[in-house]
């Protein structure tokens, strides 16, 4: 124990620890391990675990390690000199150790390593008499030098060379060019004698380039050591990881110094990694790679293509090499028995690594191992099939985000590490896009006819798009974020889109793009990776991992413990199929506007402009009487798929101005079409302006202010209602009002539906079973919502203007914004991507307590693009919600983390 009475030394070795895997937090993830792996009696080399709370005292101390640390050092040290039989800077019988970092979740790569600590002039002669292998000592001194000189005395001294001009490359470029003049190929072939030189002179070239000779001290070097992984976890490349996994910088690194067990002895040693599963396929097959004769850095470095584990490992590029199976059939069948049980013990798929020196086999590593969505998925059946894990358990096992990627073509990670990310958006619309760049809609849609895959790259999206947005494989655009027009579309389709992605530099008239440097034209190929937001300069291989017939037994085993309702937001009788397939329980959101876009909009649309432009309540009706037919026909359409299940409909809600032409041809167009002059049709559209559109002339104020057009909506649907009971089909309509504020707006509304519902209940001779609610997205409506709860029967909540008008953020502009307050660690993030629980959350629970304070069973969901990002879903169900809707394609997602926050909750 240091002086503070703290502990910060935990031993392990000789199937004995003082810590257990449960304890990551204080021993980090490695620590934990290596101490388990010691009490299920595995063969790991003894060595002890420096804590992560001492990491935290060495930055709270201004970078000094605590008083006392290196005394408890050495005292753990005794044990692990006991255990192997060596001793630390003994001049006859030396041990070495490896100084590793291991934080409480793992950073692979992130941080800093140093092995072969305590070679010295004074520890080299003994180690050599010992093993009688100078080629070993002086390769493994060679090794630290750099490695040491690399870590510990540049990156942890802060000093940053200019590229290339890094210690590391710098004595990697001495080797190389110490292999050409001898013309070896391998550094197998440099001699013992050969090596002895090239360390003296990697030692002089140290002091040359860094100013300080690099230690002759055992115990100087372990010191150092310690300090630099201290260090690396601050080092530039860890602050980076961390931010992007959301990892804590508080959480500090713990250090593992650890005896030392040579892969590089010659013949019989070896070194490798290894996965117990395959963490591609997920099938149950043990996988890895080793080398001969090397250290671990070599495996992980690619210096030298790994030889296959075994026949299951063997593939195109190693099949001609031997495998451990053929070469150490015994050492191989240990390491199986390990795998086993490992696995028993962990429950779970691994990530090892190990050592064989002069063919004992020594264990460095475990951890719980990285894998893609289908592997994750398929594991967990096995395991529930091997009587491993319970079937909760293997609902929790895979993250929400992995199911997504089972449910569209994606890039092949593989292929995508050969090519370079040339620019970085929005991750939009999930999957993968490989095609051909298209500057506008017709052009996406000429090559799609001519079954050419295409991504439709624009400035930005608006309405005239739609048809392009749909031809296109994927959408890139330069502007707008994630719940802008492109990105809302986009998702619903299940469409790879990246928006906002300002890198791109789009030039119209000479129709090229530069990105990064380099210009684009029509017609050339890129790759976008929705689901990451990264932009690719040329074609990345696409792979589809929709087939696996797993999906429908675990979608059956998330169903079983999801208590929660998952809807979609979808607007066609094809969208809602989809999503019926992917398990909607109905539709949570039919924006009828979407009428008015894409694919036979002409008609609707025509009737819809007449209307906007109509300068009298007469000519207004006489257009909305043209328009009921259509929308009649939309809401049948989809009630009709949906039969049994509800249907949401809610009424018009965007500003008119978003549906008339913008620019003078097409203004000048559309008066000769409905015999207006151009002055006339321009006054109209002129009036249409408002400065502030979203929060104007939109949502239940048309229809206060226009009643003949929610007249017009409730006619059209409860006549598609009565025409399908008629013709024995179940409708389950449900109607909801936008944007209110206060309980008059819905009984002004009601007042409408009521007359309008008995006209046609008169008509058509049935009698109409509705429910009429509405949509809470506005803070006002949540703090009356009691009030506002004894009309409405039930509330949607439309998180996007929450948000947008809680935050006073517009959702179209504020993008570049959001980015900056993000970055600056303002916000922790994109409140329109995940609900910010903290302000927009505390509004939806007020809202749901207040309206079940007036209506006890007010049914409450949530229909803003919240309802498909899994955090968010697991806090609407700790909020009470009764659903989240969310787009097709997000249905198993939200579905995913809806039962995942059922079993969390249960537990
Ligand atoms: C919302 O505001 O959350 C919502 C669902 O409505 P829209 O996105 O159509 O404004
Ligand atoms: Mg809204």
């Amino acid at each position: 124990m240091t002086k503070n009475d703290v502990k910060y030394v935990y031993t392990f070795g000789g199937k004995k620890a003082e810590g257990k895997a449960d304890m990551k937090n204080l021993l980090g993830g490695k620590g934990a391990n290596l101490a388990e792996m010691c009490l299920l009696g595995l063969p790991v080399p003894a060595g002890l675990t420096i804590t992560t709370d001492c990491c935290t005292a060495y930055y709270a101390n201004n970078c000094q390690l605590p008083e006392g640390l290196m005394d408890e050092v050495w005292a753990g040290m005794e044990n692990v000199e006991k255990i192997m039989g060596l001793k630390y800077d003994d001049a006859e019988n030396p041990l070495l150790v490896s100084c590793r970092s291991g934080a409480r979740s793992s950073m692979p790569g992130m941080m800093d390593t140093v092995l072969n600590i305590g070679l010295s002039s004074k520890t080299i002669p003994g180690l050599i008499k010992k093993t009688n292998n100078p080629r070993f000592v002086y390769d493994s001194y060679r090794r630290l030098i750099m490695m040491y000189a690399d870590v510990v005395m540049e990156k942890s001294e802060g000093i940053e060379p200019a590229d290339g001009k890094g210690i590391r490359k710098q004595l990697d470029d001495m080797l190389d060019a110490f292999k050409e003049e001898k013309g070896y190929k391998s550094d197998t072939e440099i001699t013992a004698d050969e090596l002895k030189t090239l360390a003296e002179n990697f030692k002089a070239k140290v002091k040359e380039v860094l100013g300080t000779e690099f230690p002759d001290d055992a115990r100087a070097q372990m010191e150092g050591g310690i300090k630099a992984v201290f260090k690396s976890w601050n080092g530039k490349k860890a602050i980076a990881y961390r931010r992007i996994e959301g990892i804590p910088d508080d959480w500090g690194t713990a250090v593992n110094v650890q005896a030392m067990v040579f892969g590089n002895m010659g013949d019989n040693s070896a070194t490798g990694v290894a996965f117990t599963r395959n963490p591609a396929t997920g099938d149950n097959q043990f996988y890895g790679e080793w080398l001969i004769n090397a250290q671990g850095e070599d495996v992980v470095a690619g210096i030298r293509t790994p030889n296959p584990l075994n026949d299951d490992t063997k593939n195109e590029q190693n099949k001609h090499l031997a495998s451990m199976q053929e070469l150490m059939p015994e050492t191989y069948k240990e390491l199986c028995d390990i795998r086993n049980i490992l696995e028993k013990n962990y429950k779970d798929m691994l990530d090892i690594e190990f050592t064989i020196q002069e063919g004992n086999l020594f264990m460095l590593q475990c951890r719980v191992g990285k894998r893609t969505g289908v592997a994750a998925m398929t594991m967990a059946l096995d395991m529930l099939h091997e009587g491993l894990i319970d079937e909760k358990e293997v609902v929790l096992r895979v993250a929400p985000a992995q199911l997504d990627e089972l449910l569209h073509p994606i890039l092949d990670a593989a292929d995508e590490k050969k090519h370079t990310v040339i620019a970085k958006g929005l991750p939009a619309g999930p999957g993968g896009a490989v095609g051909k760049i298209a500057f506008d809609s017709e052009t996406s849609m000429a090559y799609t006819a001519n079954k050419v895959k295409n991504i439709l790259v624009r400035e930005e999206t608006n309405p005239e798009d739609v048809e392009g947005m749909r031809a296109a494989t994927g959408i890139l655009t330069a502007r707008g974020g994630m719940t802008s027009h492109a990105a809302l579309v986009a998702r619903g389709w299940g469409k790879c889109c990246i928006v906002g992605c300002d890198a791109i530099k789009i030039d119209m008239n000479a129709r090229t793009v530069s990105i990064d440097g380099k210009t684009f034209k029509e017609g050339d190929v890129i790759s976008l990776n929705g689901s990451k937001g990264w932009v690719y300069g040329e074609e990345v291989a696409m792979i589809d991992a929709t087939e696996n017939p797993l999906f429908q037994e675990f979608m059956a085993l998330v169903d079983k413990y999801r208590t929660m309702g998952v809807r979609t937001n979808a607007d066609t009788p094809e969208d809602a199929q989809n999503a019926v397939n992917f398990g909607a329980e109905g539709i949570g959101l039919f924006r009828i506007e979407h009428m008015f876009y894409g694919k036979n909009s002409e008609e609707p649309l025509e009737k819809l402009r007449k209307m906007i432009l109509a300068d009298t309540t007469e000519a207004r009706k006489a257009a909305l009487n043209e328009l009921e037919p259509y929308i009649c026909k939309a809401a049948k359409g989809t009630l009709k798929v949906l039969d049994g299940k509800p249907l949401t409909f809610r009424l018009m809600d965007p500003p008119l101005h978003e549906f008339v032409p913008q620019t003078e041809d097409k203004q000048r167009e559309a008066a000769a079409h409905y015999g207006l002059t151009y002055e006339e049709i321009k006054k109209r559209i002129d009036a249409l302006h408002e400065m502030n559109p979203m929060m104007g002339l939109r949502g239940v104020r048309l229809g206060i202010v226009y009643p003949e057009i929610t007249e017009t909506q409730f006619r059209a649907l409860f006549q598609a209602t009565a025409e399908l009971m008629n013709e024995g089909h179940d409708p389950h309509l449900e109607i909801m009002v936008p944007l209110t504020i206060n309980v008059n707006e819905l009984k002004h509304q009601k007042a409408i539906a009521d007359r309008v519902q008995a006209e046609i209940e008169a008509k058509f001779n049935v009698k109409i079973d509705y429910m009429f609610g509405t949509m809470i997205e506005i803070p006002r409506a949540t703090l009356v919502a009691d009030k506002i709860a004894e009309v409405a029967q039930f509330f949607s909540f439309g998180t996007n203007d929450l948000t947008q008008m809680t935050f006073g953020f517009s959702r179209d502009d504020v993008n570049a914004i959001v980015h900056e307050y993000v970055a600056q660690k303002i916000i922790p993030a994109d409140p329109f991507n995940t609900l910010d629980q903290e302000g927009v959350g505390q509004l939806v629970k007020l809202g749901v307590e207040r309206g079940r304070s007036t209506r006890n069973n007010l049914k409450c969901g949530v229909c803003g693009e919240h309802g498909g990002d899994p955090a968010s879903v697991e806090f609407f169900f700790k909020s009470g919600l009764n659903y989240v809707s969310c787009s097709p394609f997000r249905v198993p997602v939200a579905r995913l983390a809806a039962a995942q926050a059922a079993i969390k909750a249960g537990k």
